[in-house]
């Protein structure tokens, strides 16, 4: 394409490659939830749309991306490991960040109103967003243990200072003094003994936040064109199908993104699911 006197502007963009064969991890971040989060009413410790609303608009990015493996939330973030050899967009750094930045606002926007039917959106929410780059599985299962544990950690000071202000009737003010230096045991103890609160019996989603993975679909359950899901799933496809079916038969299994709330802190889900990690 012929240039203009103007076409030289275009060598100031840099490029941004991100290194090849390493893990990328993209993280987001809800930009001064807080008051997003007071504006629109949400309930504390944990408002439950809120959270499913994070994950339905975590979903609908990994179902465009098929790069990314692993997804895991909490609060008003969410984070997405992209599988190492990965060559999405070339792997240029702020189209990644942007584009999956971009894509998520904008479902959080878009199914905002199946969360909160009664409640419109005030201004429009934004976040934030990154690439951090790891070189092995170590580091990767070391960065989702660190966000599960964050959300242990806050989770648990959280469910105590609301019961203070909630059901034992401190102010704010009041609640961050009591919890002042206290450790996680003393959080148990004031939740049970004060406001008979078993931490451990609250909702997994709460305690463990959101992990979504691929799940492969049984071929049974796969409906054909018709919309019916077949009634011989034990005839070999060849000898039924027409060669245009049979042109079109998959290499690879179907998946759906699942939304689990488990520990991936212990090796249990890591070793039931190798394809996370691999190549
Ligand atoms: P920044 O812009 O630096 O991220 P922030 O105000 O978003 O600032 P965070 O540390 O990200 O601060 O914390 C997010 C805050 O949003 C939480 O502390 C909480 O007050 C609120 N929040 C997010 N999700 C929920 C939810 N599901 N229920 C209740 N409150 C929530
Ligand atoms: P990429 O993801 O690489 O940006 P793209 O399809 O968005 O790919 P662009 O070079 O950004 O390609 O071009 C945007 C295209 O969108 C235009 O070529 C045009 O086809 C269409 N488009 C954008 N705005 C308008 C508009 N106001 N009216 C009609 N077409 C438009
Ligand atoms: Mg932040
Ligand atoms: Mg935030
Ligand atoms: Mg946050
Ligand atoms: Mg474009």
């Amino acid at each position: 394409m012929a240039g203009s006197k103007y076409t030289y502007v275009r060598n100031f963009e840099l490029p941004d490659p991100l290194l090849p064969g390493t893990f990328m991890v993209f993280r987001l971040d809800g930009h001064s939830f807080h008051r997003f989060s007071d504006e629109h009413g949400f309930t504390k410790p944990n408002d439950i749309r809120a959270l499913e609303l994070m994950d339905h608009a975590a979903k609908d990015v990994m179902e465009q991306y098929s790069d990314i493996v692993l997804a895991f939330g909490e609060s008003d973030e969410f984070s997405f490991l992209l599988r190492k050899s990965a060559t999405l967009y070339n792997r240029r750094q702020s189209k990644i960040v942007s584009t999956l930045t971009s894509l998520f606002t904008s479902s959080y926007v878009f199914r905002w109103a199946t969360y909160f039917p009664d409640c419109p959106l005030k201004y429009p929410p934004s976040f934030d967003g990154r690439i951090i780059l790891y070189p092995s599985a170590r580091e990767i299962r070391d960065y989702f243990s660190w966000r599960q544990t964050d959300t242990h950690i806050n989770n648990l000071y959280n469910t105590t200072f609301w019961a203070l202000v909630q059901q034992g009737g401190e102010s704010t003010t009041q609640a961050h003094a009591t919890l002042k230096g206290t450790v996680s045991k003393e959080k148990h103890e004031i939740l049970f003994s004060r406001f008979q609160v078993n931490y451990n019996a609250l909702d997994a989603r709460v305690r463990k936040g959101s992990t979504l993975v691929r799940e492969e679909i049984p071929e049974q359950s796969i409906p054909n064109d018709n919309g019916e899901t077949p009634t011989r799933p034990d005839e070999p496809l060849e000898s039924v199908a027409p060669s245009s079916i049979r042109m079109r038969k998959r290499t690879k299994p179907r998946t759906k993104v699942v939304v689990l709330h488990c520990d991936i802190i212990k090796d249990d889900f890591w070793d039931s699911r190798l394809e996370i990690l691999s190549d």
